[in-house]
């Protein structure tokens, strides 16, 4: 059940976008694919819609092995960035499209509409033009149209990349909780690491058209595999072979074991939270993030020496195999 994504390759011209992935989507569940821009994640939801054929390798919706099967008959959903609506039609038809095409009942139709207005909270909406709604309701009407059809997998292509901070972030949590109701196997993709973390259970982290890590977003932000994962999920402090997380570099006001002495250069006051620079005297540059509350009881300022050290650090392999060591310095 689900998605199985078995050694999917792909070539534009000599260009390799998708390189033998492997994937594995369990039935119901939300899965995010995440990696920077280019790194193949677009390419790997049209392989799996059949918007795009793969070189090798196969694709399994539902236990059905569908790499030869033409997209109309896949059974997937997909919404993009840009949602491509009808203008010239209310909401209610965009999102009666698919069934209308199919010749469903109008009775039906009205009923399934109503539904996934409720749904989509765009209950008051449904005989407006999709130019008169904002881009997150357009969105949300995209969704809705997308699932009007009961598809077995809905594909979700940075559906909120074109919104604001505020609206994609409200969006996320209406689109956990129509997850939760609706349960539909779904694909996420998003070159944002913490829209991946707030939203999927399982994240797939792409680069340059390889899978680095797979695992729930705990998993990945602990155990990252490779630098690269290290690198992608949250903040990273590099000091020679040391990947430090910001959180794990403890600022101490006397010197101590594997403690390196530095200058604040700079406190940054980011609400709830304190980001702290430091410029160590080789002339690198560390920061450590800590709550404003624990910056102000110990005092710190700009200009002032302090002494830094990782409560914990990471150590790759040169070669970029996965293994990683953990060291407590403390
Ligand atoms: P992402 O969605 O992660 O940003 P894409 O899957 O869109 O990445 O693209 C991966 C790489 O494949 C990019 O370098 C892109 O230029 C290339 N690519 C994608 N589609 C085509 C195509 N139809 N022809 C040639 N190159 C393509
Ligand atoms: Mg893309």
């Amino acid at each position: 059940m689900g998605i199985s994504v078995k050694g999917a390759s792909k070539k534009f011209g000599d260009f390799v976008a998708l390189e033998d992935i492997s994937i594995e989507v369990p039935d119901g569940s939300l899965t995010a694919l995440l990696g920077p821009s280019g790194s193949g994640k677009s390419t790997l939801l049209r392989v799996i819609a059949g918007l795009e054929q793969p070189d090798a390798g196969r694709i399994v919706i539902s236990d059905r092995d569908t790499t030869d099967v033409p997209v109309q008959d896949r059974g997937v959903g997909f919404v993009f960035q840009h949602y491509a609506a009808f203008k010239h039609m209310t909401v209610k038809n965009n999102i009666a499209f698919g069934l209308s095409i199919r010749k469903r009942p109008r009775k039906e139709i009205d009923t399934r509409v109503r539904e996934l207005l409720q749904l989509v909270h765009l209950d008051g909406f449904a005989d407006r033009y999709p130019s008169q709604l904002s881009g997150g309701q357009r969105q949300r009407m995209a969704l809705a149209r997308a699932l009007a059809v009961e598809p077995e997998v809905l594909l979700l292509d940075e559906p909120f990349g074109a919104l604001d901070a505020n609206v994609r972030k409200e969006l996320r949590v209406w689109l956990r909780r129509l997850h939760e109701e609706v349960h539909v196997t779904t694909i996420f993709v998003t070159h944002d690491q913490e829209e991946a973390m707030d939203v999927a259970e399982q994240i797939v982290v792409m680069n340059e058209g390889r899978i680095e890590q797979t695992g729930a977003p705990r998993d990945l932000y602990d155990h990252p595999s490779t630098e690269f994962v290290m690198g992608f999920v949250g903040p990273v402090n590099r000091r020679g072979a040391l990947f430090i997380r910001p959180h794990d570099l403890e600022i101490l006001q006397v010197p101590a074991v594997e403690a390196e002495e530095a200058m604040i250069e700079r406190i940054v006051h980011l609400g709830f939270e304190a980001r702290v620079e430091l410029l160590l005297a080789d002339g690198e540059q560390l920061w450590a993030q800590m709550t404003l509350a624990e910056a102000e009881l110990m005092e710190l300022a700009a200009g002032q020496i302090v002494y830094a050290r990782p409560r914990h650090a990471k150590v790759f392999e040169p070669s970029g195999a996965s293994r990683t060591e953990e060291l407590a310095a403390a």
